[in-house]
């Protein structure tokens, strides 16, 4: 049966119980308790529901799919909401990792909310479009590497697991997808103000064509203490090693 998608929910349905299983599998068991976001029609989800050992909740906005999951799984806890607008405090009290077959449309949005809440998360393993998978997964000096591959690895150690073709959705996407899985790394904090750092990667990467030195005029803080060698670089050749002696710098220089 073809179902027909609705759109602003970035439904695409997976089809294929072996990629299923292998992205269930691909947690690492780093803990119990589990979110899965956007279950549609349960083929994660079973899997999930499956191992006793797991805390598992779920979270699904469609009416639709929760009434389904209610009558297949009648035990699962399904919350019917929004994800990004979930208090992540109020679900676990201890750490969970998220797991989905995300809707495509809020990618960005979910990996934000997963760095905001990085302290709470030490693991996520989840499919996107593959350009945003590349994107997270992209290491210094490749074109794809990003505001999100930057804050990212600051915290996670980022694995690209593997490609999903688009025959294996229902409907079927326009572009490939790609699993990836993020595990927290050992750094608490950074060696900087993280707030600045943050305007920093995102300043340098809006205007990615431009060197720092350009770029960072808009910050209207002094660069005399940043390394000559870093300000003549752009956003997309820099470590996160890189952002936060620069980070460093500017705030030295306003001491
Ligand atoms: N995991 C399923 C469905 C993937 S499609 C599968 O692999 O087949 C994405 C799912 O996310 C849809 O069921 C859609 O209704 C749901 N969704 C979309 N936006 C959401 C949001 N903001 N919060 C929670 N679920 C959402």
């Amino acid at each position: 049966m073809e179902v027909r998608a609705k759109k602003y929910l970035g439904q695409h349905f997976l089809k294929d119980e072996n990629i299923a299983r292998q992205i269930a599998e691909s947690l690492t068991g780093s803990t119990k308790h589990v979110l899965e976001i956007g279950p549609g029609m349960g083929v994660l989800t079973k899997y999930l529901h499956a191992n006793a050992e797991l805390d598992f909740h779920a979270i699904e906005i469609d009416t639709e799919s929760v009434v389904y999951l209610h009558d297949h799984y009648p035990t699962l806890h399904v919350i019917e909401g929004d994800f990004l607008a979930l208090d992540l405090n109020e679900l676990f009290c201890e750490p969970f990792a998220v797991i989905g077959n995300f809707p495509y449309n809020i990618s960005s949005q979910i990996l934000f909310k997963v760095y905001d809440n990085r302290n709470q998360i030490p693991e996520m393993v989840g499919m996107f479009q593959k350009e945003v998978a590349e994107r997270v997964a992209a290491k210094p000096g490749s074109k794809t590497y990003g505001i999100l591959s930057v804050l990212l690895t600051a915290f996670y150690d980022i694995e690209y697991l593997f490609t999903v073709h688009e025959h294996v959705f229902n409907p079927p996407p326009k572009v490939k997808s790609a699993v990836i899985r993020l595990r927290r790394n050992s750094t608490q904090a950074l060696s900087c103000d993280e707030q600045l750092f943050t305007k920093v990667v995102k300043i340098g990467f809006n205007q990615r064509r431009k060197t720092l030195r350009n770029a960072l005029k808009q910050l209207s803080m002094p660069l005399d203490k940043v390394p000559e060698p870093l300000l003549a670089l752009r956003a997309e050749q820099l470590s996160v090693a890189d952002f936060v002696t620069i980070t460093q710098a500017l705030e030295s220089s306003v001491q």
